[in-house]
């Protein structure tokens, strides 16, 4: 087997826009608000709480966009995995429609934040299609289009023939092009977060992993390896990445692993065929792929994968694959680019809010679409920090919950996979 190199390292890595290095804490600050994490969720609350004029000092284990933040597909997408009726049966009456409001709106809240703060992050506006190969999966599309409708979000429903002539392949039966939608490079993305937090007054460090959070007297304590910082809220911004900083958080959800795979830059001819519109792409179904063109004209391909840090080509075999099942014609283009990290999934793909102590926060668990949402969480945790009462926010707040037999959810994952794909072989 081929080694491909140390992960994670991937495309975004060798292409973003950089950020000079965060410094490491070695003092005790006082501050407002310490957040731990600098992923979209972690950045967004900085970037949010400085415009609001409340201090913040985030720490970072690594440097901004370390964790899914800097390695995920880059689609912007609206919604959460269910559709509205299901959300409001789920959540009630109160929040339900509240989550479906703020997940409609989160792509314009990242374009807006980028458009307002100049980030160079690639961003394009070219919509998302979620693209059904098997006729049953069209029924669900359908529902969709009615759905929005009557929130008054008018989504495309398209035929085979516009299916093709937008994603340039005849793999689809039929799609939905949601207009909400499109796509950045995740990593300028997540650094142009961290720029803006900075300039706005927010005290940012990296290589500087929250060791402990203890209660004091006054405020709540977060020692890293050398210095601490004493705040009155803290914001645990961990995701898929949780460690054991805060009880039972990570056995609360299962760190999924994707993988992700992208090809040298197309030439012309392949242009004309894969992706030609530069709609972003999800597949419908059980066990699905994601698709984009970069800035660059690479193909991104994403999906299922190893359950561990992966790095071999063979891990990523099947997105190639799947890759030229689409386009026989990438059949000689090379793949230049591997990697794969991890998201917080839950139980039932909502994501959570927590306030488990007086004065500490935690959004965790977009289940594989938090680029859009974790931005728009940013601002629900500074308006719960800034005084909105926690009933007002967009989701309710609830208990961390632990998942039975969390230890094993390799074993739970490779079970659900498994039975994913033969189910799916057996739909048509
Ligand atoms: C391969 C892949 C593809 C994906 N594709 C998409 C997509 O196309 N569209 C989409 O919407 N979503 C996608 N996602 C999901 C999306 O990336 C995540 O939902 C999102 O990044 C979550 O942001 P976050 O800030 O909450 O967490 P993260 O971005 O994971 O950040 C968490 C950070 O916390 C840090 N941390 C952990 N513990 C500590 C500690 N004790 N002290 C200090 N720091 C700590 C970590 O180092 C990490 O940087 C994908 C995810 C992956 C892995």
């Amino acid at each position: 087997m081929k080694k491909i190199g140390p992960l994670p390292l991937s495309l975004y890595e060798s292409m973003a826009t950089p950020l000079p290095l965060l410094p490491v804490l070695r003092e005790s600050l006082r501050t407002r608000v310490a957040i731990i994490g600098g992923g979209y969720t972690g950045l967004a609350s900085a970037v949010a709480l400085s415009e609001r004029g409340i201090d913040s000092v985030l720490l970072e284990a690594h440097q901004p966009g370390w964790g899914a933040a800097g390695r995920n597909g880059g689609q912007v997408n609206a919604g959460v995995k269910h559709e509205p009726s299901q959300v409001e049966r789920d959540l009630g009456s109160v929040h339900g429609p509240r989550l479906i409001e703020l997940s409609s709106r989160a792509p314009s809240m990242v374009f807006d934040l980028i458009e307002k703060h100049g980030v160079e992050c690639e961003a394009e506006r070219g919509g998302t299609l979620r693209a059904a190969h098997k006729t049953c999966d069209i029924s669900s599309l359908v529902t969709s289009v009615e759905q929005w409708k009557t929130r008054g979000v008018q989504l495309e429903l398209l035929n085979a023939n516009d299916t093709r002539r937008m994603s340039g392949t005849d793999y689809y039966r039929a799609a939905i092009l949601d207009a909400r939608g499109g796509s950045l490079n995740p990593l300028s993305y997540a650094r142009g977060l961290a720029s803006i937090a900075a300039h706005l007054g927010s005290k940012l460090y990296g290589e500087s992993r929250a060791l402990q959070l203890k209660k004091t007297n006054k405020c709540w304590r977060v020692t890293t390896q050398s210095g601490t910082v004493d705040a009155e809220s803290v914001i645990i911004a961990t995701d898929g990445y949780s460690d054991a900083l805060w009880p039972r958080l990570a056995q609360s959800i299962v760190p999924l692993y994707s993988s992700m795979a992208a090809t040298e830059p197309l030439d012309d001819r392949l242009l004309a065929s894969v992706m030609p519109t530069r709609a972003v792409l999800y597949e419908a179904g059980l066990v699905t792929y994601y698709l984009r063109r970069d800035a660059h004209n690479r193909l991104l391909v994403g999906g299922r994968g190893a359950q561990h840090s992966a790095s071999t080509r063979n891990s990523y075999a099947d997105l190639v694959r799947h890759a030229q099942r689409l386009w026989p014609e990438l059949a000689a283009t090379r793949f230049t680019h591997f990697w794969n990290g991890q998201f917080a999934l839950t139980p039932d793909f909502y994501p959570r809010l927590h306030a488990p102590a007086p004065g500490i926060y935690s959004a965790i668990g977009y289940s594989g679409r938090g680029v859009a949402l974790a931005t728009a969480m940013g601002q629900e945790l500074a308006r719960a920090i800034t005084g909105t009462p926690l009933t007002e926010l967009a989701l309710p707040v609830t208990p961390i919950q632990p998942i039975p037999f969390h230890r094993w959810w390799r074993v739970g994952v490779r079970t659900r996979l498994a039975l994913a794909t033969l189910q799916d072989a057996l739909r048509s």
